[in-house]
């Protein structure tokens, strides 16, 4: 599914690599998609939940809507065969390269309509003097760590945790160089954690991982995500930061839907020990820390809003 890498002369003045647009992270995570589905459903509850759009009749109308003219213009050909993939159950391996992020934030609906005039709560204490002036927002599953509740043979953490009365064994791999990127970071950044699972999991996990909290600043958990059809978001207003300094890593893109322009995409990660991914994001990082707007570099660096322009 993944190219090679694409290396590109970077503002830096050397070279690095950055993800091509068809390198971008699988959305579903393939080891949670082809589990029974008994175990997909509790890896979902726990854990960040895998995009849910195109096999949801109802998800799709609703989230659709707002681009159901551009599509009405495509082929009737084009349109059939997505309709027969749509409602192929049986293949889900064809199904999941379906799987569209991009088109999922195309087809969000605005902002606007979603927040209904509500004014958006802040779910963070303000910047202190101290604070790095650049918020690092980073996802947790399949960004920092890969968790299952499958036995995992070279699990780095082990953990028990009682979620909705039944008490579930948590095995945990660390992503290579993930102390070192965070002890790099945290020195750089104000850094948040904000991931779409449950807040009994990944507390206990932080905790493992930033024991002391001096890494990690803020966490943030499922409770804080906006939920827009059927998906968790993660709306980086409610952090009450200035949007001009503000980043966030994550591996599934449509997380930042509503804000693509603060996003870098990071490649899922589960079990490659030769990743190196979090190194990489160290010298684009480097770079950002120092913009007066991380937004203009991200946007001309990254080009996902060409991906969401695109897809479809
Ligand atoms: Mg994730």
């Amino acid at each position: 599914m993944c190219s090679p890498l694409r290396t590109v002369s970077s503002p830096m003045g050397r070279d690095h690599k950055r993800p091509s647009p068809d390198r971008l992270p699988p959305v579903l995570p393939k080891t949670l998609y082809t589990e029974d589905e008994d175990n997909m459903t509790k890896n979902d509850e726990l854990f960040s939940p895998t995009l849910k759009f195109k096999d949801d009749e109802d998800t799709k109308k609703e989230c659709v809507l707002k681009v159901q003219d551009q599509k009405e213009e495509q082929p009737q050909q084009q349109k059939q065969q997505e309709e027969e993939v749509q409602h192929d159950n049986e293949e889900k391996e064809e199904l999941l390269d379906e799987f569209n992020p991009f088109f999922f934030i195309k087809s969000l609906p605005p902002y606007k309509d979603v927040i209904n005039n509500r004014v958006v709560p802040i779910l963070l204490p303000k910047r202190t003097r101290r604070s790095h002036p650049v918020t690092l927002v980073l996802d947790l599953d399949e960004t920092l760590v890969h968790c299952s509740i499958d036995p995992i043979e070279d699990a780095d953490l082990q953990f028990e945790v009682n979620f909705g009365g039944l008490m579930y064994h948590v095995y945990v791999r660390k992503r290579p160089h993930l102390q070192k990127f965070l002890e790099v970071v945290s020195k750089q950044f104000e850094v948040i954690v904000f991931t779409a699972s449950q807040q009994v999991y990944a507390e206990k996990l932080l905790n493992l991982i930033d024991p002391t909290r001096k890494l990690i600043k803020h966490r943030l958990y499922r409770d804080s995500c906006l939920e827009v059809c059927d998906n968790f978001l993660k709306d980086l207003n409610v952090l009450g930061r200035d949007l001009s300094k503000t980043i966030i890593v994550d591996n599934s893109p449509h997380a930042f839907g509503y804000q693509i322009s603060n996003g870098i995409p990071i490649e899922s990660w589960f079990e490659d020990k030769k990743d190196v991914e979090l190194l990489n994001l160290l010298p684009v990082l480097d770079v950002l820390k120092g913009k007066d707007d991380v937004r203009q570099f991200i946007r001309e660096y990254y080009q996902l809003h060409k991906l969401v322009e695109g897809a479809g």
